[in-house]
Protein backbone atom coordinates (compact mmCIF):
# COMPACT_ATOMS: atom_id res chain seq x y z
CA UNK A 1 0.00 0.00 0.00
CA UNK A 2 1.21 3.27 -1.10
CA UNK A 3 1.01 6.39 1.76
CA UNK A 4 -1.15 9.19 0.51
CA UNK A 5 0.72 12.36 0.45
CA UNK A 6 -0.54 14.66 2.97
CA UNK A 7 -2.12 18.35 1.94
CA UNK A 8 -0.62 20.98 3.45
CA UNK A 9 -2.46 22.83 6.12
CA UNK A 10 -3.52 26.15 4.73
CA UNK A 11 -5.55 28.26 6.94
CA UNK A 12 -7.07 31.82 6.22
CA UNK A 13 -8.21 35.09 8.33
CA UNK A 14 -10.86 37.07 6.17
CA UNK A 15 -11.81 40.58 7.63
CA UNK A 16 -14.49 42.66 5.99
CA UNK A 17 -12.48 46.20 6.11
CA UNK A 18 -15.17 47.78 8.01
CA UNK A 19 -13.53 49.45 10.46
CA UNK A 20 -10.71 48.22 13.15
CA UNK A 21 -10.70 44.41 14.75
CA UNK A 22 -12.70 44.29 17.76
CA UNK A 23 -12.22 41.25 20.36
CA UNK A 24 -14.80 39.68 18.69
CA UNK A 25 -13.22 39.52 15.56
CA UNK A 26 -10.01 38.86 16.59
CA UNK A 27 -11.54 35.50 18.70
CA UNK A 28 -11.79 34.00 14.72
CA UNK A 29 -8.13 35.56 13.88
CA UNK A 30 -6.92 33.98 16.82
CA UNK A 31 -8.75 30.38 16.50
CA UNK A 32 -7.81 30.15 12.27
CA UNK A 33 -3.82 31.07 13.33
CA UNK A 34 -3.60 28.72 15.99
CA UNK A 35 -5.01 26.30 14.22
CA UNK A 36 -2.81 26.81 11.52
CA UNK A 37 0.31 27.23 13.66
CA UNK A 38 -0.56 23.99 15.13
CA UNK A 39 -0.72 22.10 12.00
CA UNK A 40 2.89 23.49 11.10
CA UNK A 41 0.44 25.06 8.32
CA UNK A 42 0.39 28.59 6.42
CA UNK A 43 -1.97 31.34 7.50
CA UNK A 44 -3.25 33.62 4.94
CA UNK A 45 -4.65 36.47 4.52
CA UNK A 46 -7.58 38.02 2.67
CA UNK A 47 -9.32 41.27 3.00
CA UNK A 48 -13.07 41.17 1.86
CA UNK A 49 -13.46 44.05 0.43
CA UNK A 50 -15.96 43.97 -2.55
CA UNK A 51 -18.98 44.76 -0.18
CA UNK A 52 -17.93 48.46 -0.79
CA UNK A 53 -20.82 50.40 0.70
CA UNK A 54 -19.38 48.99 4.53
CA UNK A 55 -16.02 48.76 3.47
CA UNK A 56 -13.97 51.95 5.55
CA UNK A 57 -11.40 53.61 4.08
CA UNK A 58 -8.43 52.89 5.40
CA UNK A 59 -9.38 50.00 7.66
CA UNK A 60 -7.23 47.00 5.69
CA UNK A 61 -4.34 48.89 6.49
CA UNK A 62 -5.49 49.11 10.48
CA UNK A 63 -6.25 45.72 10.67
CA UNK A 64 -2.86 44.53 9.37
CA UNK A 65 -1.06 46.97 11.83
CA UNK A 66 -3.31 45.08 14.05
CA UNK A 67 -2.32 42.04 13.64
CA UNK A 68 1.09 42.36 13.61
CA UNK A 69 1.10 44.40 16.64
CA UNK A 70 0.07 41.06 18.51
CA UNK A 71 2.75 39.34 16.74
CA UNK A 72 0.68 37.71 14.20
CA UNK A 73 2.21 37.32 10.82
CA UNK A 74 0.80 36.00 8.06
CA UNK A 75 2.51 33.89 4.74
CA UNK A 76 2.11 35.21 1.03
CA UNK A 77 0.99 38.13 -0.44
CA UNK A 78 -2.32 39.62 1.11
CA UNK A 79 -5.06 39.07 -1.23
CA UNK A 80 -7.68 41.79 -1.83
CA UNK A 81 -11.01 40.55 -3.60
CA UNK A 82 -11.59 43.78 -5.21
CA UNK A 83 -8.73 42.40 -6.91
CA UNK A 84 -10.33 39.48 -8.39
CA UNK A 85 -13.62 40.49 -10.04
CA UNK A 86 -12.28 39.02 -13.19
CA UNK A 87 -12.25 35.46 -11.43
CA UNK A 88 -15.15 36.15 -10.17
CA UNK A 89 -16.84 36.69 -13.19
CA UNK A 90 -14.78 34.13 -14.85
CA UNK A 91 -16.64 31.45 -12.33
CA UNK A 92 -20.16 33.13 -12.67
CA UNK A 93 -20.24 32.72 -16.88
CA UNK A 94 -19.04 29.20 -16.85
CA UNK A 95 -22.62 28.67 -13.77
CA UNK A 96 -23.99 30.34 -16.45
CA UNK A 97 -22.97 28.26 -19.57
CA UNK A 98 -24.14 25.06 -17.35
CA UNK A 99 -27.47 26.55 -16.60
CA UNK A 100 -26.88 26.52 -12.61
CA UNK A 101 -28.05 30.09 -12.48
CA UNK A 102 -30.69 32.40 -13.40
CA UNK A 103 -32.25 35.98 -12.91
CA UNK A 104 -34.84 36.73 -10.39
CA UNK A 105 -37.24 39.70 -10.49
CA UNK A 106 -38.26 39.39 -6.98
CA UNK A 107 -38.13 41.78 -4.15
CA UNK A 108 -38.09 41.48 -1.05
CA UNK A 109 -41.48 42.03 -0.57
CA UNK A 110 -42.52 39.96 -2.91
CA UNK A 111 -40.10 36.60 -1.81
CA UNK A 112 -42.01 37.28 2.17
CA UNK A 113 -45.29 37.62 0.25
CA UNK A 114 -45.05 33.92 -1.43
CA UNK A 115 -42.86 31.91 1.19
CA UNK A 116 -43.62 30.90 4.81
CA UNK A 117 -40.77 31.38 7.50
CA UNK A 118 -38.20 28.61 7.79
CA UNK A 119 -39.47 28.20 11.86
CA UNK A 120 -42.31 29.55 13.37
CA UNK A 121 -40.17 32.50 15.13
CA UNK A 122 -37.95 32.81 12.03
CA UNK A 123 -37.28 36.09 9.46
CA UNK A 124 -35.93 33.72 7.76
CA UNK A 125 -37.67 33.01 4.74
CA UNK A 126 -36.90 30.26 1.82
CA UNK A 127 -36.75 31.55 -1.71
CA UNK A 128 -39.84 29.91 -3.27
CA UNK A 129 -38.33 29.67 -7.00
CA UNK A 130 -40.65 31.87 -8.41
CA UNK A 131 -38.33 32.82 -11.54
CA UNK A 132 -36.56 29.37 -11.53
CA UNK A 133 -38.31 28.58 -14.87
CA UNK A 134 -38.35 32.25 -16.50
CA UNK A 135 -39.05 35.76 -15.82
CA UNK A 136 -41.74 37.55 -17.89
CA UNK A 137 -40.59 39.67 -20.66
CA UNK A 138 -41.47 43.00 -19.45
CA UNK A 139 -39.03 42.50 -16.23
CA UNK A 140 -35.91 43.03 -15.47
CA UNK A 141 -32.80 40.96 -13.39
CA UNK A 142 -32.80 42.17 -10.55
CA UNK A 143 -30.10 39.12 -8.69
CA UNK A 144 -29.00 36.16 -9.93
CA UNK A 145 -29.45 32.90 -8.19
CA UNK A 146 -28.10 29.26 -7.79
CA UNK A 147 -30.29 26.17 -8.51
CA UNK A 148 -29.87 24.52 -5.47
CA UNK A 149 -29.94 20.86 -6.41
CA UNK A 150 -32.20 18.68 -3.78
CA UNK A 151 -30.38 16.98 -1.17
CA UNK A 152 -29.19 17.26 2.79
CA UNK A 153 -25.87 18.19 3.20
CA UNK A 154 -24.19 16.37 5.91
CA UNK A 155 -20.68 17.86 7.43
CA UNK A 156 -19.05 17.73 11.03
CA UNK A 157 -17.71 20.79 12.52
CA UNK A 158 -14.57 20.57 14.27
CA UNK A 159 -15.80 22.60 17.04
CA UNK A 160 -19.91 22.76 16.68
CA UNK A 161 -19.56 18.68 15.87
CA UNK A 162 -22.36 16.79 13.04
CA UNK A 163 -24.27 19.57 11.01
CA UNK A 164 -26.90 18.90 8.27
CA UNK A 165 -28.82 21.42 6.37
CA UNK A 166 -31.10 20.93 3.83
CA UNK A 167 -30.44 23.50 1.78
CA UNK A 168 -33.25 23.78 -1.43
CA UNK A 169 -36.00 23.38 1.66
CA UNK A 170 -34.63 25.59 4.51
CA UNK A 171 -32.66 28.54 2.16
CA UNK A 172 -33.79 28.02 -1.58
CA UNK A 173 -31.74 29.22 -4.46
CA UNK A 174 -29.53 31.66 -3.31
CA UNK A 175 -28.60 34.90 -4.69
CA UNK A 176 -24.57 34.89 -6.11
CA UNK A 177 -24.98 38.19 -7.86
CA UNK A 178 -27.17 40.63 -5.82
CA UNK A 179 -29.44 42.87 -6.89
CA UNK A 180 -26.86 45.92 -6.78
CA UNK A 181 -24.57 44.24 -9.55
CA UNK A 182 -22.39 42.79 -6.31
CA UNK A 183 -20.74 39.22 -5.90
CA UNK A 184 -22.54 37.92 -3.15
CA UNK A 185 -19.90 36.50 -0.24
CA UNK A 186 -21.60 33.05 -0.47
CA UNK A 187 -19.56 32.94 -4.30
CA UNK A 188 -16.40 34.72 -3.93
CA UNK A 189 -15.83 33.19 -0.55
CA UNK A 190 -15.23 29.50 -2.07
CA UNK A 191 -13.34 30.72 -5.42
CA UNK A 192 -10.72 32.40 -3.72
CA UNK A 193 -10.47 29.49 -0.77
CA UNK A 194 -9.83 26.94 -4.06
CA UNK A 195 -7.61 29.38 -5.35
CA UNK A 196 -5.71 29.75 -2.69
CA UNK A 197 -5.63 26.15 -1.56
CA UNK A 198 -7.08 26.53 1.39
CA UNK A 199 -7.52 23.40 3.53
CA UNK A 200 -9.06 24.85 6.75
CA UNK A 201 -11.34 27.50 7.09
CA UNK A 202 -11.87 28.40 10.92
CA UNK A 203 -14.48 31.53 11.46
CA UNK A 204 -16.98 32.76 13.64
CA UNK A 205 -19.91 30.71 14.40
CA UNK A 206 -22.30 33.21 12.97
CA UNK A 207 -21.04 31.54 9.58
CA UNK A 208 -21.85 27.71 10.43
CA UNK A 209 -25.12 28.16 8.84
CA UNK A 210 -23.67 29.61 5.34
CA UNK A 211 -21.52 25.92 5.58
CA UNK A 212 -24.31 24.08 3.89
CA UNK A 213 -24.64 26.52 1.05
CA UNK A 214 -21.13 26.65 0.60
CA UNK A 215 -20.87 22.98 0.44
CA UNK A 216 -23.35 22.81 -2.15
CA UNK A 217 -21.48 25.34 -4.49
CA UNK A 218 -17.99 24.00 -3.83
CA UNK A 219 -19.50 20.28 -5.53
CA UNK A 220 -21.05 21.80 -8.39
CA UNK A 221 -17.98 23.87 -9.61
CA UNK A 222 -15.89 20.46 -8.27
CA UNK A 223 -13.89 22.22 -5.71
CA UNK A 224 -12.27 20.37 -2.14
CA UNK A 225 -14.57 20.73 0.28
CA UNK A 226 -12.02 22.47 3.42
CA UNK A 227 -12.83 21.23 6.83
CA UNK A 228 -14.50 23.81 9.14
CA UNK A 229 -14.18 25.20 12.77
CA UNK A 230 -16.77 27.50 13.72
CA UNK A 231 -15.88 29.35 16.98
CA UNK A 232 -18.53 30.87 19.52
CA UNK A 233 -18.96 34.74 19.00
CA UNK A 234 -18.09 36.99 21.52
CA UNK A 235 -21.07 39.10 22.75
CA UNK A 236 -21.18 41.97 24.64
CA UNK A 237 -22.94 42.69 27.93
CA UNK A 238 -26.52 42.92 26.85
CA UNK A 239 -25.82 39.31 24.45
CA UNK A 240 -25.49 41.24 21.26
CA UNK A 241 -22.65 39.80 18.79
CA UNK A 242 -19.75 41.72 19.36
CA UNK A 243 -19.97 44.08 15.94
CA UNK A 244 -18.63 47.17 14.52
CA UNK A 245 -22.72 47.72 13.66
CA UNK A 246 -22.45 47.61 17.58
CA UNK A 247 -19.87 49.53 17.91
CA UNK A 248 -17.91 47.31 19.75
CA UNK A 249 -14.20 49.24 20.26
CA UNK A 250 -10.78 48.46 18.32
CA UNK A 251 -9.10 46.13 20.85
CA UNK A 252 -6.44 47.52 23.23
CA UNK A 253 -3.18 47.26 21.45
CA UNK A 254 -0.98 48.76 24.59
CA UNK A 255 -1.51 45.86 26.56
CA UNK A 256 -1.33 43.06 24.11
CA UNK A 257 -1.18 40.13 26.49
CA UNK A 258 -3.71 41.18 28.23
CA UNK A 259 -5.56 41.68 25.02
CA UNK A 260 -4.19 37.93 24.22
CA UNK A 261 -5.12 36.33 27.38
CA UNK A 262 -8.73 37.79 27.36
CA UNK A 263 -9.49 36.33 24.18
CA UNK A 264 -7.45 33.24 24.77
CA UNK A 265 -9.81 32.97 27.70
CA UNK A 266 -12.99 33.17 25.43
CA UNK A 267 -12.17 30.20 23.70
CA UNK A 268 -11.89 28.07 26.58
CA UNK A 269 -7.79 28.14 27.95
CA UNK A 270 -6.24 28.98 31.23
CA UNK A 271 -4.27 31.96 31.07
CA UNK A 272 -0.76 32.10 29.86
CA UNK A 273 1.80 33.45 31.60
CA UNK A 274 4.24 35.11 29.09
CA UNK A 275 6.81 38.56 28.57
CA UNK A 276 5.64 38.92 24.84
CA UNK A 277 2.97 38.07 22.47
CA UNK A 278 5.68 35.08 21.40
CA UNK A 279 6.24 33.48 24.32
CA UNK A 280 2.26 33.75 24.44
CA UNK A 281 1.89 32.07 21.22
CA UNK A 282 4.42 29.74 21.29
CA UNK A 283 2.65 28.23 24.66
CA UNK A 284 -0.73 28.67 23.03
CA UNK A 285 0.29 26.30 19.84
CA UNK A 286 0.89 23.64 21.83
CA UNK A 287 -1.46 23.96 24.05
CA UNK A 288 -3.87 24.38 20.61
CA UNK A 289 -2.38 21.07 19.10
CA UNK A 290 -3.17 19.08 22.22
CA UNK A 291 -7.08 20.47 22.60
CA UNK A 292 -7.62 20.42 18.81
CA UNK A 293 -5.77 17.65 16.65
CA UNK A 294 -6.67 17.29 13.06
CA UNK A 295 -9.69 14.39 12.57
CA UNK A 296 -8.10 11.57 11.12
CA UNK A 297 -8.71 10.60 7.07
N1 LIG B 1 -15.47 38.43 5.89
C1 LIG B 1 -16.20 37.62 6.82
C2 LIG B 1 -16.33 38.37 8.13
O1 LIG B 1 -15.58 39.31 8.37
C3 LIG B 1 -15.55 36.28 7.08
C4 LIG B 1 -15.75 35.34 5.95
C5 LIG B 1 -15.20 33.93 6.16
O2 LIG B 1 -14.36 33.72 7.04
O3 LIG B 1 -15.64 33.05 5.41
O4 LIG B 1 -17.17 38.00 8.94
Amino acid sequence: MTAQPLTPYCGRFAPSPSGPLHEGSLVAAMASYLDARAQHGRWLLRIEDIDTPRVVTGADQIILQQLQGLGMHWDDEVLWQSQRLARYQEVFDRLREQNMVYGCICTRQEILAASLPVAPDSHEHPYPGTCRHGIPANRATRAWRLRVPEGIEHFTDRWMGPQQQDVAKEVGDYILKRADKRWAYQLVVLIDDADSQITDVVRGADLLSSTARQRVLQKILGLPLPRTLHVPLACDSQGRKLSKQNHAPAFDLEHPLDTLNRVWAFLGFAPLVANSPDGFWSQAISAWAQRFPLPGP
